[in-house]
Order: C-alpha cells, then sequence, then structure tokens
C-alpha cells in the first residue's frame, strides 16, 4: 500500500511537477550563520523594530502572505525594508497548509494557486522574491523540489518547532516575554512567534 502510494505520488510528480529536473540548493554561504526570519503581514510591527535591527547592522527576511491585502502604505514600507537590505521573501498567497491540500491536489495545483498569483502580484510592483518559507512549515521532500525550480531558497521548520509548546514551556516562556515587555521593550507579535517558533 505504502509502496503503491509512493509510485503513485511519483507518477504525480512526473506528470504534473512544476518542472522536469529538481534544481538543487545553491551553494550561498560556506560559514556557519543563521538567518533572522519574520512570517506573514505585521509590516507596521516589523517597521518598529527595523530601527534595533539597523542600529546593529542585522539584516533579516520578511516573507509576506497574502499580499493582496496589503495597503500602499505596507508596500511602501516593505520596499523601504529592501532599500535598506533586508530580503522580501514569498509566504505563499493564501497561506494554506500545503501537505493538507496535497492529499487532493497536485503539485502544479499548489503551485498554481498559492505560488503563482503570490509572484505574479509582487513582481507587479517590483518585488522579485527569491526566497520562499512555508506557512505553518508544512511541507515534504516533492515539493521542496518543486519549488527549489522558482526559489533559490527555501525555509523549513523543524518537526519538534511544529510541534504545540507544552503547557509548562509556554507559561516560562511568556514569562520572559512579559518580562521584557515590563522592562519597555515594545514586543510584537511576528517577534513572539520568532522566539516561539522561529
Ligand atoms: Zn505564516
Amino acid at each position: 500500500m505504502k509502496a503503491y502510494f509512493g509510485l503513485k505520488f511519483l507518477l504525480l510528480l512526473l506528470l504534473f511537477g512544476c518542472n522536469d529536473t529538481p534544481t538543487p540548493p545553491i551553494d550561498l554561504v560556506k560559514k556557519a550563520g543563521f538567518c533572522l526570519t519574520f512570517d506573514d503581514t505585521y509590516i507596521k510591527n516589523w517597521n518598529n523594530i527595523l530601527p534595533l535591527l539597523d542600529s546593529n547592522d542585522v539584516k533579516a527576511t520578511f516573507f509576506i502572505t497574502q499580499i493582496y491585502k496589503i495597503s500602499k502604505e505596507e508596500i511602501d514600507l516593505l520596499k523601504t525594508f529592501q532599500d535598506k537590505g533586508h530580503e522580501i521573501g514569498c509566504h505563499g498567497w493564501q497561506h494554506i497548509d500545503a501537505l493538507k491540500y496535497l492529499e487532493n491536489h497536485t503539485l502544479q495545483n499548489y503551485f498554481n494557486i498559492e505560488i503563482k498569483p503570490a509572484l505574479d502580484f509582487m513582481n507587479n510592483i517590483n518585488l522579485y522574491p527569491t526566497s520562499f518559507s512555508y506557512p505553518n512549515g508544512y511541507n515534504c521532500d516533492s515539493l521542496n523540489s518543486c519549488l527549489l525550480n522558482t526559489f533559490n531558497v527555501i525555509r523549513d521548520i523543524t518537526d519538534e518547532q511544529r510541534r504545540p509548546l507544552e503547557k509548562k514551556t509556554l507559561k516560562i516562556l511568556m514569562k520572559y516575554v512579559f518580562a521584557l515587555i515590563n522592562k519597555g521593550l515594545f514586543l510584537h507579535w511576528g517577534l513572539i512567534k520568532i522566539l516561539i517558533y522561529h
């Protein structure tokens, strides 16, 4: 059964895959490091922490989803981020759960409804993302191979990060977050998400 499913999936990939040959990730950096990334549409909140990033010479990647909901003012902010050296990435058109969607659809279907409209919209306003982050981190190898034909970098999250936090851990984390807020540090949900998930 498993083998049949695997074969069926491979056939689907061969028949409907975004492109014929998967492209390996490009060899960007050889030394150790980390990427600071923010997801979704919290553009005004991100703008509040931009001085903190810039004053420390930290570059971040902002992965945008549902860009059709974003105001002109927020689009302009994104362009300001980019002008300052930060990266604007793609986080999907409708923020759908890729794995759930692929239970009943092909990779090409996913590309057509989640990736293409997002890229078309972004390109139309002169944003050209070369990196992608999966909504909620849900992905699979065949989809990664498919999307690496379009993006240079794809951001995943680990299974541990995907797992809901234990109540006890969350309690400790929130205590830490509130202590920072009490000290006057402005925290927003995007940053809290980074602390929790990323
Ligand atoms: Zn998201």
